[in-house]
């Protein structure tokens, strides 16, 4: 899911949406730009050919492949299927029981896709994050869309009937059903952890031959 430093960001800029109802637009707007609940859509990373790909940016989310992998329950490291089993669906939560409030995971938003048990098991090796925070595995039963991450844009009030929006949140996470979503370039899919079960991620390696 990590962007490669070829994949240069598409910033196409943003203009108010005639009619009424308001919120943003683009200029030269395809039906493909627009997303659940008519969220104006992030058009991503440009495309380009593996040999003009460069080096990976760790840490820089591919929003497409973000979206996708969302979307469709990849892995979002290696892009295959995640790893469902009885319990749910496999994802790895950068945090701990004990730093949150009780029955934490349960209903947690998350911009994170889930993972892929062979996928799982590199994580917990190279990522210096996880292993400091100390990660939680869990298995979800019902993961839910639950809306979009992305920058909040506003009416410029300073400028009479201005036709370009201004930046008012860099990042915001908005439910499909917010009254703001008109307003945010929806950049990456937020999902809601429904049925969780927090799960001994050795034990299903071993049990399942990975490791
Ligand atoms: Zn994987």
């Amino acid at each position: 899911m990590a962007a490669w430093t070829g994949e240069t960001v598409i910033e196409t800029p943003v203009i108010i949406r005639r009619g009424r109802l308001g919120g943003i637009a683009y200029a030269d707007e395809l039906p493909a730009d627009r997303g659940r609940n008519d969220a104006l859509l992030h058009r991503g990373r440009r495309f380009v050919n593996k040999d003009q790909r460069g080096r990976p940016l760790y840490g820089a989310v591919h929003m497409n492949r973000q979206r996708r992998a969302m979307r469709k329950l990849l892995c979002h490291v290696c892009g295959n299927n995640a790893d469902h089993n009885e319990l749910g669906v496999l994802w790895l939560l950068d945090n701990m029981p004990a730093n949150c409030p009780q029955g934490w995971p349960e209903e947690e938003i998350t911009v994170h896709p889930p993972l892929c048990l062979e996928c799982a098991e590199k994580a917990i090796g190279q990522c210096p994050e996880l292993e400091q925070k100390g990660f939680t595995a869990v298995r979800v039963r019902d993961p839910q869309p639950y809306g979009y991450r992305g920058r909040l844009y506003v009416r410029d009030l300073s400028l009479h009937a201005s036709p370009f929006p201004i930046v008012s949140k860099e990042t915001e996470n908005l439910a499909f059903e917010d009254p703001l979503l008109s307003w945010l370039l929806a950049a990456q899919s937020v999902m809601c952890l429904v049925g969780c079960t927090m799960v001994d991620l050795d034990t299903e390696l071993v049990v399942r031959g990975v490791r």
